[in-house]
């Protein structure tokens, strides 16, 4: 094959299925991460007797890793082990109630009953409408480079395009969730799915309950050994396929003439490639990597940045028999929390409290007698008045205070700690004003909005990672590299086939 040099930027979960994919159809891969380590949001560290996983926690569509592994020509039983999770999540409501929610349905339906009995029928009609969203909107908005025209006028799309307005479009999450359940706390339980996207559930559309389907329906996952196994495995078959991966490495620039991208720029020294497969944030890439483009620039500056977060990774000196692996402390008032985040960018006075404790799962995550708790709180993006020291020992203390209150003391028993900002989000990985998952799907057009995984700027150029189409994520953010690597694939073919 001529012409098959491709330079990958960044060694996050987006970039790296492409460069996979991209190495099996016989391209020579590079792959450049400003990191020691590669994984990107997906981390792992170790502090003590204890180790964390610092980002994502929750794996939902195995299928898709499983799909990026049979195309690769691995066998993913031979690398890795999903563990699905039960309960998936336990949560702690205001009122002191708690409930474990189930992928199983006749345990959920049973949580639900001692909760109101009478919003059982309503999960019922519930798990059907995010069903029949799922059906009408998985192929095209997860599984297709929607602003590829050729690729979006399939007739089988045709059906989806005609029907938009049957996947709820036009009420907030809140208001469609507010139609099934009348309990408020069943309606914070699932307004809660908008924020797995980086989303407010009082501003983002319904469509996005699809979320639920995807963790009721089909399953929530733990990869056994923690998340970051995946990175492990992901990397150990990069290699096998001959990508080249460089860690501490940041590509400083993606040279271009104007019309076409011919490699980047990485520590001061210019790589020449055919294409360029960005898997670092793209809004970040056309403020600090793309010379030239200022309208492009402006245009995906005034794009919304999803949640941001703050982490506390604490390895606890005590068992708590009362939490599960995964855990919500609910805020009192849901709205107030997010209307602080999203309309005045301030950090929320009494945020939900997520906790994910893997040491439940396995055992060496922690010393015997500990466990290891992995603490994410939801944060606005960036603003120049916040001042993250401050903020950090401020929220380290109202969560603690509400965890006392719960009955988790555990102030006295932490023995080993790490926090992380939105700041250290921003530096550590790149991502645009410390957004966890990219682009927030607040607005009712964001699917179409997000930036696409090629670049209508400049050829040769495409996007993966959680950015740009499908979004953030595991799954999708691997789906955005795998359309990268088509569309390449694709391009590639035309060319040396005269078609372009
Ligand atoms: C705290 C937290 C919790 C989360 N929880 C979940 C969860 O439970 N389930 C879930 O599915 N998802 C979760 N996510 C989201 C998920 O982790 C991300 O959507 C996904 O990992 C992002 O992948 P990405 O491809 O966008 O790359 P990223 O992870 O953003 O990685 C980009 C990489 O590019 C590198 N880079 C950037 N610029 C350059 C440059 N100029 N040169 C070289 N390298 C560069 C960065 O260092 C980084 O390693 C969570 C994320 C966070 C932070």
């Amino acid at each position: 094959m001529e012409n098959k040099k491709v330079a990958v930027i960044g060694g996050g979960l987006g970039a790296l299925s492409g460069a996979i994919r991209l190495a099996r159809l016989g391209f020579s891969v590079q792959l450049f991460e400003k990191n020691p380590k590669i994984g990107g949001k997906v981390n792992e560290v170790v502090l003590g007797d204890y180790r964390f996983d610092t980002g994502a926690s929750l794996l939902t569509m195995p299928f898709v890793i499983e799909e990026l592994f049979d195309f690769a020509g691995f066998t993913l039983s031979d690398y890795l082990d999903f563990v699905p999770i039960d309960p998936i999540c336990r949560y702690f409501f205001p009122d002191g109630s708690v409930m474990d929610a189930s992928a199983d349905k006749t345990k959920m339906k049973a949580a639900i009953a001692q909760l109101s009995p009478d919003d059982v029928a309503g999960y019922e009609r519930f798990l059907k409408y995010t069903e029949r969203i799922h059906d009408l909107t998985a192929e095209i908005f997860m599984f297709t480079p929607i602003h590829e025209f050729k690729k979006l006028m399939k007739p089988r799309h045709f059906q989806t395009l005609f029907r938009l307005h049957q996947i709820d479009p036009f009420r907030t999450v809140h208001q469609s969730v507010s139609r099934f359940f009348s309990d408020p706390r069943l309606i914070q339980l699932f307004d809660r799915y908008a924020t797995y996207n980086g989303s407010d559930p009082f501003q983002a559309p319904a469509t996005l309950n699809i979320i639920p389907y995807i963790e009721y329906g089909l399953g929530g996952y733990y990869v056994k050994g923690g998340i970051y196994r995946l990175i492990d495995a992901l990397e150990t078959v990069a290699y096998e396929l001959g990508v080249q991966i460089h860690t501490s490495a940041k590509v400083e620039k993606i040279c271009h003439d104007g019309r076409r991208a011919s490699g980047v720029q990485v520590n001061g020294e210019r790589v020449e490639a055919d294409y360029v497969l960005c898997g670092a944030d793209a809004v970040v890439a056309y403020n600090e990597l793309i010379d030239g483009h200022q309208n492009r620039r402006d245009k995906l500056n005034r794009l919304e940045p999803s949640l941001s977060g703050m982490v506390f990774l604490w390895g606890v000196g005590a068992k708590h028999a009362e939490l599960a692996h995964h855990n919500i402390v609910f805020s009192n008032d849901y709205d107030a929390e997010f209307k602080q985040i999203f309309k005045h960018q301030q950090v929320p006075d009494e945020p939900t409290i997520y906790i994910a404790i893997t040491s439940k799962a396995d055992a060496g995550h922690a010393r015997v007698d500990g466990e290891n708790w992995f603490v994410l709180l939801n944060m606005p993006s960036l603003a120049p008045e916040q001042i993250w020291e401050k903020e950090k020992d401020r929220m380290r203390s109202v969560v603690l205070d509400k965890l006392r209150r719960l009955g988790f003391d555990i102030a006295d028993r932490i023995e080993v700690e790490q926090v992380y900002t939105p700041e250290d989000f921003s530096e550590l990985y790149a991502s645009n004003q410390g957004s966890i998952y990219g682009i927030s799907s607040n607005s009712k057009a964001t699917a179409f909005k997000r930036i696409p995984n090629r670049s209508r700027m400049l050829d040769g150029l495409y996007f993966a990672g959680g950015s740009v189409h499908p979004g953030g994520g595991i799954p999708l953010v691997m789906l955005s590299g795998k359309m990268a690597a088509t569309l390449i694939a694709e391009n590639h073919e035309s060319k040396i086939s005269g078609l372009c």
